[in-house]
């Protein structure tokens, strides 16, 4: 007998053309996700990924972070042979303190010999015999035993973990992630993973007014989301010349906007070369004056691709409690030196007009600047942290 993982995904994205490449995907970031842990056997048959040889305690925490998964069991698996399935219900149940219990069987092979409620009966006759201090609830038991008869056996198991839910991470295409070391841009970019995009993270720092601490939060960010994606590109832009020229060339009103409009310039350019199609922040309507309606407008007409903010709508504290239950939040609120609050005036222009924030902008070489900063980018591939 031997005790394996089933995950199960969801059937309603399965539904027509893409159905094979999400699959396969899945599958694809299921064995991603394991390939630390040995000699891992993935396979897949409708509705259901299985993982053998994995010692399912390490393997549980890992899946629960593959976008796409619904939810896995520990599952054990023996011959299609009622003494074998009594013996392993009985295992199960012995375990614990006695309570309520109900058998659930499903007979997917039809050529088993007792079809589903006569599995419930016989084995729930068996373990009031056996077991007196356990009784059968069918409505609320405190234990539940699956029993599934398939053509490669019997399979048993009484846990289910929930998954993330989602889609693949690469299923949807590729976004460029503007990540500051803030709580909200993690957040947005697990949320564009959680539907299946692929990120490459691009973060702006402004040496020597920015140190070391921010670098390492960021760093520690993409660790964190290449849990659920796999290994990410980071680039590190040094921003400072471009915020020199912005604050000393053009109104101080508009400064916030105007290195805004430089960040989706610079990301479009590294969308470019990383063969991505979107650009995703962590902006959030009115949370600041570069985030109302007219300011989010102007900064987005700065990139030509489009600019996904999955926060939007959110209220900050269900940004927050996101951000605690994906693990982000303790990392975004370490101490650190943010690039844009360096050169913030005091009174940001909170409704900018294009036509005025076009005109401040006719005194910048926007694309000497694009060049220079670009060829100072720095690129790490980052992979998951784990001890
Ligand atoms: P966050 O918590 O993500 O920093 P925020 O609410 O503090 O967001 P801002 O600081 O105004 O908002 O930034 C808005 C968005 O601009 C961020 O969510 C992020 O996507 C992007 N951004 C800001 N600063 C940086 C940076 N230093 N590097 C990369 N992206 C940044
Ligand atoms: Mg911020």
């Amino acid at each position: 007998m031997a005790q394996l993982v089933m995950a199960r995904y969801g059937e309603i994205a399965l539904k027509g053309r893409n159905r094979h490449r999400f699959e396969q995907l899945l599958v694809n970031n299921v064995r991603r996700a394991l390939h630390d842990l040995g000699r891992v056997s993935v396979t897949r048959t409708y509705g259901r990924i299985f993982i053998e040889n994995v010692d399912t305690a390490a393997a549980i925490p890992r899946l629960t972070r593959v976008f796409g998964l619904v939810s896995v069991s520990p599952v054990w698996v023996m011959p299609q042979d009622m003494d074998a399935i009594r013996a392993q219900t009985l295992a199960m149940l012995a375990q614990r303190r006695p309570g309520t219990f109900k058998i659930q069987a499903r007979r997917a092979d039809k050529s088993f010999p007792h079809d589903s409620p006569a599995i419930n009966r016989q084995l729930g006759a068996y373990v009031l015999d056996e077991l007196p201090g356990w009784s059968v609830d069918v409505h609320h038991p405190d234990l539940v035993i699956y029993v599934e008869i398939r053509p490669e056996g019997a399979f048993i198991f009484s846990t289910s973990v929930p998954g993330p839910g989602g889609l693949p991470v690469g299923m949807t295409g590729r976004g460029i992630l503007l990540l500051s070391g803030g709580i909200d841009s993690p957040v947005a970019g697990w949320m564009a993973l959680k539907r299946g995009m692929e990120l490459t993270a691009l973060h702006f720092e402004s040496p020597p007014y920015t140190g070391p601490r921010s670098r390492e939060k960021v760093v520690d960010l993409v660790r964190l989301l290449a849990e659920y994606a796999g290994p990410v590109t980071l680039y590190i832009n040094h921003f400072t010349r471009i915020q020199q020229a912005i604050v000393s060339s053009c109104p101080p009103s508009l400064t916030v906007i105007l290195m805004r409009r430089m960040m989706m310039r610079l990301a479009d350019c590294i969308a470019e070369d990383e063969g991505a199609s979107a650009l995703v922040t962590g902006e959030n309507l009115g949370q600041v004056a570069s985030q109302t309606l007219e300011s989010l407008a102007v900064i987005g007409t700065a990139a030509v691709r489009p600019v996904l903010r999955p926060l939007i709508f959110f209220d900050k504290m269900e940004i927050v409690e996101r951000a605690q239950s994906i693990g982000t939040y303790p990392i975004s609120v370490r101490p650190y030196e943010d690039c844009c609050t360096l050169f913030v005036p005091s009174h940001p222009a909170t409704s900018p007009r294009e036509r005025q924030v076009v005109a401040a902008e006719a005194g910048l070489d926007i694309e000497a600047l694009l060049a220079a900063s670009l060829a100072q980018t720095e690129r790490l591939v980052l992979t998951e942290a784990r001890d």
